[in-house]
């Protein structure tokens, strides 16, 4: 076989289909977030301006907080580079034990298990649960991130998908199969591309109806949501009610890693069992110091969040006003609906060359075809000239484009 050919052509066909990935290589600036240095994409020396990025996911900005960088900076000098191993093998070290009794307490849970991130947290345990219960089914909305999706594949259990945020397509589901046999019912709370929220108590309800575990992705939600920051079901109430809580450290709060939270029994399984769990390194300590002093911090401050509400109200009340089409919703996502693969590049190519504005189209597979989308994260670092700068960016690329206005 001529390898080689076999990739270009591969290659090609994204190519052809307007879905071949560009990264922007970008240099956050510590103390000047959402500000970045923007560079030409194959690591040439200098930058080739700056931009303002309006697609993070560093949702508050924890990534450059005075906090974190100084216990990261401490962490760093006091215990060295990295983990030194995986958990097993003398990589556990006491920031993590610390970092886990943190995010345990968080979610009101009695454990908690960490990851080197929130895919390898998602895919590590769902298909550690799906392969080792016996003739177990999981039930996935149909939403789900890609994380999840593998890991249940991988399980090789039986899946069935309900319709996303359907708990009566839910319930009409579990009840094909008897309380004796194991479900899992897994889903989200935010999720990221609409920003549309789940009907957590009803989902709980069915699930509990129906004798399933529920498994629940906070990831779009934590540091953000609840008095603490503890996510979607700590605002509503209902932490006690859901199995497994998975979170990352990436977003919100700014570091990197994932987790899981739930029961001792349900954690000491995953971490007995968990073959993405064992054979990996663990994270660096100054890493886990970092993700601790930015929950701990999010958990006892709400100005971050009311900052960060306060913004995408504006941003959403601004874009309205001139007509550009937002899918409506009630979390921090704002997503701009364009519904054309190439426009939706266009439009994000020239924000970013002639306006110094970053924001990622969003294209198939992410999203369905003819949903194409720029999905925009207002900070609360983002200012009232940013705001401008983009509103009156996108008014006029949106004019260029002939693309419809929404009636007001
Ligand atoms: C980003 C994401 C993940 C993965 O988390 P990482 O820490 O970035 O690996 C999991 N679930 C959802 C819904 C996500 O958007």
């Amino acid at each position: 076989m001529d390898y080689e050919a076999f990739l270009a052509m591969k290659l090609d066909g994204l190519h052809a289909e307007g879905r071949y990935r560009v990264f922007a290589e970008l240099e956050r600036k510590a103390g000047s977030f959402p500000t970045a240095a923007r560079y030409d994409g194959h690591g040439s020396a200098d930058p080739t301006g700056q931009v303002t990025v309006w697609c993070s996911n560093d949702y508050l900005g924890m990534g450059q907080n005075a906090k974190v960088i100084a216990a990261m900076h401490q962490a760093l000098d006091a215990f060295g580079a990295g983990a030194g191993g995986t958990r097993n093998i003398s990589g556990t070290n006491h920031s993590h034990v610390l970092l886990e009794r943190e995010l345990a307490d968080l979610h009101g849970k009695e454990a908690a298990l960490l990851f080197t991130s929130g895919y390898v947290s998602n895919w590590t345990t769902l298909s550690t649960l799906g392969a080792s219960i016996p003739d177990c089914v999981i039930i996935s909305d149909a939403g789900n991130h890609a994380s999840m999706i593998e890991g249940i594949r991988h399980s090789k259990a039986e899946k069935r998908i309900f319709r996303h945020n359907d708990w009566a397509d839910l319930d009409r589901i579990l009840s094909e199969y008897g309380p004796e046999r194991p479900k899992i019912v897994a889903f989200e709370s935010v999720y990221s591309m609409d920003g549309d929220i789940t009907p957590l108590r009803q989902i709980v309800e069915v699930c509990e109806k129906n004798g399933a575990m529920t498994y629940l992705d906070e990831v779009h939600a934590v540091g953000m949501y609840g008095p603490r920051g503890g996510g979607i079901a700590e605002r509503e109430g209902l932490m006690d009610r859901i199995d497994i809580i998975e979170g990352t450290l990436g977003k919100a709060f700014g570091v990197v890693g994932g987790y899981i939270t739930g029961s001792a029994k349900l954690v000491d399984f995953i971490r007995s069992f968990a073959s993405g769990f064992i054979f990996t390194t663990a994270l660096p300590p100054h890493v886990a110091v970092g993700a601790l002093a930015s929950i701990r911090h999010l958990k006892w401050s709400n100005a971050e969040r009311l900052a960060q509400r306060e913004r995408v109200a504006k941003v959403r009340a601004r874009l309205n006003s001139i007509g550009i089409p937002l899918i409506p919703n009630d979390s921090h996502i704002v997503p701009v609906m364009v519904g054309d693969a190439a426009k939706c590049k266009w439009i994000s190519d020239l924000l970013l060359d002639r306006h110094g504005i970053y924001v990622q189209p969003i294209n198939y597979p992410t999203v369905p075809k003819k949903t194409e989308r720029l999905r925009i994260t207002p900070t609360p670092l983002h200012s009232d000239a940013d705001i401008d700068r983009l509103v009156g960016a996108l008014s006029e690329l949106w004019s260029q484009c002939a693309l419809a206005r929404a009636v007001a």
